[in-house]
């Protein structure tokens, strides 16, 4: 389960940032993740809550932003939601595309009280 050790990078992460800031506690995270990201949603949940223990993070509220993946046809410029990379065109059934969002994973905001 690669989760674990994004888990513990997005902790990293937050810990930095909380240092520059000198934030000492943080009530809530918001983290996107893409559809085709890579990442399982629930195991990442999982391991955000076994890797929060003793961190910053320790009793932060984990909100995942699913973010769902989407594609622009680079012949019929139409934009479509897709599951996979692996996909067609809707509308004229053609394999190129780009991908226009759903490969996110970073970390999109901390709270404080
Ligand atoms: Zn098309």
């Amino acid at each position: 389960m690669h989760e674990l050790s994004i888990a513990q990078n997005i902790i990293e992460i937050v810990e930095e940032n909380a240092r520059k800031l000198k934030l000492k506690i943080i009530s809530e995270v918001e983290i996107d993740v893409g559809t085709i990201s890579g990442v399982v949603p629930e195991n990442l949940e999982f391991a955000m809550d076994v890797s929060v223990k003793d961190t910053i993070l320790e009793n932060a509220k984990i909100k995942l932003n699913i973010i769902k993946a989407k594609a622009k046809c680079l012949k019929c410029s139409n934009e479509f939601e897709i599951e996979e990379i692996y996909s067609f065109c809707p509308k004229c059934n053609s394999f190129e595309f780009e991908i226009i969002q759903g490969k996110e994973l970073k970390v999109k905001s901390i709270k404080v009280d």
